[in-house]
């Protein structure tokens, strides 16, 4: 049993924000987050009786908000508080998975995938990966297998970011494999040797994730990238063969303000392609999966029937082990620290909040019979 552990990371200011002068209302100390809300006075509670602050407390607080403070939180950083430990899960036969949770333009994909000369946690965890693949077989008799896949969903579609133009790529269908669960027909498996090929992987996926992009309204902030590596591991245990199987999900989710119709800064986004429903869902996962682990840890409650709508959208489904399940998962909520963004943010603090009740079950997916 472990409990999916829950960071948040608030960026620098960017440029509209300053052209706003907009105030800093986040403040961040140890593992605490606190956010401010200007609107109600300092030593008041207003007219409405609600506080001026809130103070959340997560597995840990990134203050990436100033490049020159000395507490600022530099991708390596982040890396080797949460990747390392994704990096030891592999090769221990563990599951993993990562989350990005945040508005649109608050760091996911800075934190997921990062910029060229920045890297962020996708291309590091594999770098990290391969170079301990190398100092392993240095000493050991293990041989390793590595294959990654890229995909996105889009409006609940299945689209493979990396397959060559002549094949299928748009509208996969997802399966369900009766040992080893849901996974996507036909989506595209590449064996790497070295981080060089994965990379090469990335950047060709990424360009697609983009190019997809050009007239269609901001693709990115609409859709769901799931970067998905798996690890075998074959050695001897005491004479026998056996092997491990890991696989890691790298996930780079739509903006959370695609999550409510009405939205928390009050803007009313009319089409209703603008509510996503693997984003909805996922919210209702969580929320379903955080009353399930309450119940438990209270032995004297009435047991209630909680149905967890994994079947509801195309990402819960693909992703029933990363929540709940079997895999040591980590979710990463991105935030701004500008006034202007305070409902968006206020409910990204929150919904990390809920999110850190979940409990999974990681096991060791081990098979001894190869
Ligand atoms: P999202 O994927 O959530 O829409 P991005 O990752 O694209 O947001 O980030 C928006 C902008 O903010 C990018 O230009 C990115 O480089 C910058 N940024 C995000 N997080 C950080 C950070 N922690 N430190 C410095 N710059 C950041
Ligand atoms: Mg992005």
């Amino acid at each position: 049993m472990a409990s999916v552990k829950v960071a948040v990371r608030v960026r620098p200011m960017n440029r509209r924000e300053k052209e706003l002068e907009a105030k800093f209302i986040i403040q961040m100390e140890k593992s605490k987050t606190t956010i401010t809300n200007l609107k109600i006075p300092e030593g008041g509670t207003g007219d409405t009786g609600r506080e001026r602050t809130k103070t959340f407390t997560y597995d840990f607080s990134f203050y990436s908000a100033d490049t020159k403070s000395p507490d600022y939180i530099t991708q390596e950083m982040v890396f080797k508080t949460l990747g390392t430990d994704v990096v030891k899960s592999a090769f221990e036969g563990y599951n993993a998975c990562v989350f990005a949770y945040g508005q649109t333009g608050s760091g996911k994909s800075y934190t997921m995938m990062g910029n060229s000369g920045d890297s962020g946690l996708i291309p590091r965890i594999c770098e990290g990966l391969f170079s301990q693949i190398n100092e392993t077989t240095r000493w050991d008799e293990a041989s390793f297998r590595t294959e990654v896949s890229y995909l996105e969903i889009y409006n609940e579609r299945v689209r493979d970011l990396l397959r060559r133009k002549s094949s299928k790529t748009f509208n996969l269908r997802v399966r369900e494999h009766p040992k080893e669960g849901p996974y996507v027909e036909d989506l595209s498996k590449h064996l790497v040797q070295n981080y060089g090929d994965v990379e090469e992987l990335m950047d060709a996926g990424n360009i697609n994730r983009t190019t997809a992009a050009t007239g269609m309204n901001d693709v990115s902030s609409r859709s769901h990238a799931i970067f998905t590596i798996k690890f075998t591991q074959a050695k001897f245990d005491s004479e026998m063969p056996c092997e491990t199987v890991s696989k890691i999900h790298l996930v780079d989710l739509a903006g959370s303000e695609r999550a409510d119709a009405t939205g928390a800064t009050g803007v009313r986004l009319k089409e209703g392609g603008n509510i996503n429903k693997s984003l909805v869902t996922l919210g209702n996962v969580i929320s379903a999966l955080a009353d399930l682990s309450q119940d438990a840890a209270n032995p004297l409650a009435k047991k209630k029937q909680v149905f967890v709508p994994y079947r509801d959208s195309v990402l819960t489904w693909l992703l029933k082990d990363s929540l709940g399940g079997n895999s040591k998962t980590i979710m990463i909520a991105t935030i701004s620290p500008a006034d202007v963004n305070y409902g968006e943010t206020l409910s990204t603090l929150r919904y990390a909040n809920r999110a850190k009740n979940i409990i999974n079950k990681p096991t060791i997916n081990e098979d001894a019979n190869v």
